[in-house]
């Protein structure tokens, strides 16, 4: 616990330094939808310091139906396509060359020249390394056209998730354990587009909404518009 506390406060000071568009990462207001109450108030009580903003809501105060407990904190969105460009970008700048190869087995390995060898071959690692250990999980993103105008994150106990990135709204999401398969999950992405498609539909108004509402009506009737 002590290692993952380390490494999520340097995540969340480093992180801040590269907000903005050139890496791709930006403060989002996140809502946590659940049919019950959270039982893991110990964890949530320890990481809340890197969470701005955690708050319970109460039913009128979103337009979320069917989930009543919705929590909201801020939370930076880090767009992968963007953040992963910009670290090769820099790591080219300082002087760092990439270099595609297929490596067959161990010895191969042991025949670089280089010093230092980090093992970041993901699955890859399972046959490079006869390691049995190792097996998949498939997830699966679903994305829609980009909407601008979407400026949270939501992401439910039910398996439903919706990030709104630059290159399309991002929806999850799925997990399959022992799944070697690249192929379209056709089941899961209508289970996926079908529960956001429920969600959404349900949205009904909160009071904040209203309120904001009715003063702008007060405000345009007294402007004369
Ligand atoms: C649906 C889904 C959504 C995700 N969303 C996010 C997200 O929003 N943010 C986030 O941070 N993470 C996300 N992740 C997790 C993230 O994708 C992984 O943590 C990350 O890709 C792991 O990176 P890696 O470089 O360790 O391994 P990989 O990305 O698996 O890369 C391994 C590389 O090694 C190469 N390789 C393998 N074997 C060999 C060999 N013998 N010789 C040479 N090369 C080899 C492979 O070709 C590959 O390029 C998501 C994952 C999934 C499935």
């Amino acid at each position: 616990m002590n290692q993952f506390l380390q490494a999520t406060e340097f995540a969340y000071h480093r992180y801040q330094i590269l907000l903005g568009p050139r890496y791709g990462i930006r403060w989002l207001r996140t809502f946590s939808l659940r049919h019950e109450a959270s039982n893991n108030d110990r964890l949530a009580a320890i990481i809340s310091p890197f969470l701005p903003e955690t708050r319970e809501l109460s039913d009128s105060e979103h337009p979320f139906s069917g989930y009543p407990f919705v929590r909201q904190y801020d939370s930076m969105l880090i767009e992968p396509p963007i953040y992963l460009n910009a670290m090769l970008t820099d790591f080219r700048v300082a002087g760092g060359a990439v270099r595609v190869r297929h490596f067959d087995d161990v010895s191969q390995l042991q025949q670089l020249a280089e010093p230092v060898i980090f093992n970041c071959t993901g699955l890859g690692a399972r046959a490079l390394f006869n390691d049995q250990d190792l097996t998949p999980a498939k997830g699966q993103l679903t994305f829609l056209l980009p909407q601008p105008e979407v400026n949270y994150m939501m992401a439910t106990d039910d398996q439903l998730y919706m990030f709104p990135r630059t290159d399309g709204i991002l929806l999850g999401g799925t997990f399959e354990k022992d799944e070697w398969s690249l192929s379209v999950n056709e089941a899961a992405k209508a289970r996926v587009l079908q529960g956001h498609a429920k969600l959404f539909d349900g949205f009904r108004r909160c009071q904040r909404a209203a309120l904001d509402f009715q003063r702008l009506w007060n405000e345009s009737e007294s402007f004369g518009v």
